[in-house]
């Protein structure tokens, strides 16, 4: 058997990891276009902050490849995929054979097409080159375009390192697409609190400066700066598989099967790049979070070693704490009415509960949990995740729910009368650490 990965980040690697697990001795070919390999791109912002440096980024040892002997092309970009002949071609016009093909090719920065945007200075966060230009980059003061998880991230590890940021949000609030307004409020006022602007509502709309970037110019204001990042948030990285007649989602991802096949036989997709089952929202989606990129990558990797095996489907997880200061946790949907799967006359229902410093929220579809936001107050968000993985029906245990004192005790019952819906590893989780 030959195997040819494409990519080598998360979900790349825990594939072939899969594949080792089953198959030991099959040539693996692996092709990843970065020049660095094995660094977790989780961690770049820690990186652009000056608080770790770039040996500490790696999630797995300097040789991995030689470990688990795979061939691997570091530096090398793919530019084509034969389907008939089955092989891939590099950009160098190298040609390698595959029988069973992975696409772990993740997500592309997407570029906003702003007068000015390829002025000096102006950068994404996505790869270790982008990290290492950022922290390069010289002067005092920072806009970050884009309040999302990684401008948020970003802002406040440049502001960590001494600059004086600006935030830029062309929506109502902050973190627009993980957190609801309510939590917004309490988020922004801690990232204001660490000494960064943040200004919502208004859209970028030219970058000035001759050759360097300058100022940030919005619909009503100048902001002047000497870098810009720009985090404005990723799409898939499709380009290759679109060419060799792949299917594409509605979602613009690749399209796979619950073994992470694509619509051609023995080719594969896992990771930021294809589109998967999501059970939030009971519909395929696109969860571009590393733990995502993981769980397909193994099972696309267990697949094309030949054990079959299903992927049950995930949901979005995102946590901002480690950087605002104050756990704050949301996933699955965040609002009932942009829950596509909430449509329909079924039972949805937001209940919520607000301190001065806390907040939380819950949506629910038919007494099952389907979103939660939890902010300043996160006891349990283990547990919230699989009552909402194992649809637990919640509708008699919600006071406990959403009670300040949540513990284990009080959930006890709950857990007791569900456990035949747990998996067995997570029912002794759960009864293990209480979660
Ligand atoms: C700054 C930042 C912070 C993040 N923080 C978090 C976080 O806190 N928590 C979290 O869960 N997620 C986070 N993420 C998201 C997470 O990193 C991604 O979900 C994850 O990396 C996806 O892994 P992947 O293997 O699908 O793809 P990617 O990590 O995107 O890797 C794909 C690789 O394939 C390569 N490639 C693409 N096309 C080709 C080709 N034709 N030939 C060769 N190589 C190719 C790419 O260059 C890239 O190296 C963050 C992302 C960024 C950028």
């Amino acid at each position: 058997m030959r195997y040819v990965i494409i990519g080598g980040s998360g979900g790349a690697i825990s594939a072939v990891e899969a594949i080792r697990s089953v198959d030991q001795e099959s040539q693996i070919e692996l092709f990843s276009d970065e020049a660095t390999p094995l660094f977790s791109r989780v961690l770049l912002p820690y990186y652009v902050a000056e608080e770790l440096s770039k040996p500490l980024l790696n999630f797995r040892s300097a040789d991995f490849f030689e470990q688990n002997k795979i061939n691997a092309h570091i530096g090398v970009r793919v530019d084509e995929i034969s389907v008939n002949d089955k092989t891939v071609l590099t950009e160098a016009g190298d040609s390698f054979p595959f029988d069973k093909l992975l696409l772990a090719t993740g997500g592309k920065p997407i570029v906003p097409p702003i007068p000015g945007i390829d002025k000096e200075g102006i950068s994404p966060l996505k790869t270790m080159a982008d990290a290492e230009r950022i922290y390069h980059l010289k002067g005092k003061n920072a806009v970050v375009i884009g309040a999302g998880s990684i401008g948020v991230e970003t802002s406040i590890s440049l502001k960590r390192r001494g600059m004086e940021v600006t935030l830029l949000e062309q929506l109502g609030h902050v973190l627009p697409t993980v957190f609801d307004e309510e939590a917004a409020l309490i988020i922004k006022k801690r990232i204001e609190d660490l000494g960064i602007t943040t200004v919502t509502g208004e859209k970028a709309i030219q970058f000035t400066g001759n050759g360097q970037v300058k100022s940030v110019v919005t619909d009503s204001r100048e902001i002047k700066c000497d870098m810009v990042v720009l985090a404005v948030g990723v799409k898939p990285a499709i380009e290759l598989a679109q060419k060799a007649g792949i299917e594409i989602g509605l979602l613009r991802g690749i399209k796979v099967d619950p073994q992470m096949m694509t619509n051609l036989p023995d080719i594969y997709a896992a990771g930021d790049v294809a589109e998967t089952y999501d059970i939030s929202r009971d519909s395929n989606w696109i969860n571009a979070i590393w733990p995502c990129a993981v769980e397909q990558g193994r099972i696309a990797g267990l697949n094309m070693a030949g054990r079959k095996i299903s992927y049950e489907g995930s949901f979005r997880r995102n946590s901002i704490g480690n950087f605002i200061g104050v756990p704050a946790i949301s996933m699955g949907v965040t609002r009932a009415d942009t829950c596509s799967s909430c449509e329909g006359g079924e039972a949805v229902q937001e209940i919520r509960k607000r301190t001065k410093e806390t907040y939380k929220k819950l949506i629910l579809k038919n007494d099952r949990i389907v979103g939660a936001i939890l902010v300043g107050q996160t006891q349990k968000a283990g547990l919230f995740g699989i009552l909402l993985k194992r649809k637990i029906n919640v509708a008699d245990t919600l006071p406990v729910l959403m009670s300040k004192s949540l513990n284990f005790m009080d959930l006890l019952p709950l857990i007791r009368r569900n456990a035949d819906q747990f998996k067995e590893a997570e029912y002794k989780e759960i009864m293990d650490t209480g979660l």
